[in-house]
């Protein structure tokens, strides 16, 4: 686990180093990293989607990273998850349009798998956003952005950078 202090992460000043996978940045993006939903805010859910929304949206911690190295294997996987997504997308539609088309036996389960194409494709889609692939959280307090699967070499780096300072 990887912890660096919001100000830094706010102030952009980071390795240019990826800190995820640790190779050489070969650009930054601007991410605003957010803390995850407190684990005791899940039973909301059965309350309402609503109420479960705002508990989480009222408690989130959010720090702008203005230059949030990136390197080439978060882009490759960033390209991975958008063609494995709107690729399922596709098909998804595809099936449903087949299943259309058909109208027989076989039309309830063309769409069903369909769906299910939809759906996986959503999610694969979605996490190929910036901020999954950073794969950053803030921490509950709001002071710390952290990396669960932190690169050695960012960690590295960064403690070299803090001494100078
Ligand atoms: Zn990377």
């Amino acid at each position: 686990m990887i912890r660096i202090p919001a100000s830094r992460v706010a102030a952009g000043a980071l390795p240019q180093v990826c800190a995820k996978h640790g190779h050489a940045a070969i650009e930054t993006k601007a991410v605003k990293i957010i803390s995850k939903p407190p684990v005791w805010a899940a039973p909301l859910i059965i309350v309402g989607a609503l109420p479960y929304l705002i508990v989480v949206m009222a408690l989130r911690k959010t720090v702008k990273a203005p230059a949030w190295p990136w390197c080439e294997e978060c882009a490759s996987e960033r390209k991975t998850r958008f063609s494995v997504g709107f690729g399922l997308l596709a098909l998804g539609l595809l099936l449903f349009v087949g299943a259309f088309a058909l109208n027989n036996d076989t039309s309830g389960l063309l769409f069903a798998v369909g769906l299910l194409a939809l759906l996986i494709g959503l999610i694969f889609a979605l996490r190929g956003g910036v901020l999954p692939i950073t794969g950053a959280f803030t921490s509950k307090d709001g002071q710390f952005v952290e990396v669960p699967k932190g690169s050695e070499h960012f960690a590295m780096v960064l403690s070299r950078m803090a001494a100078r300072v």
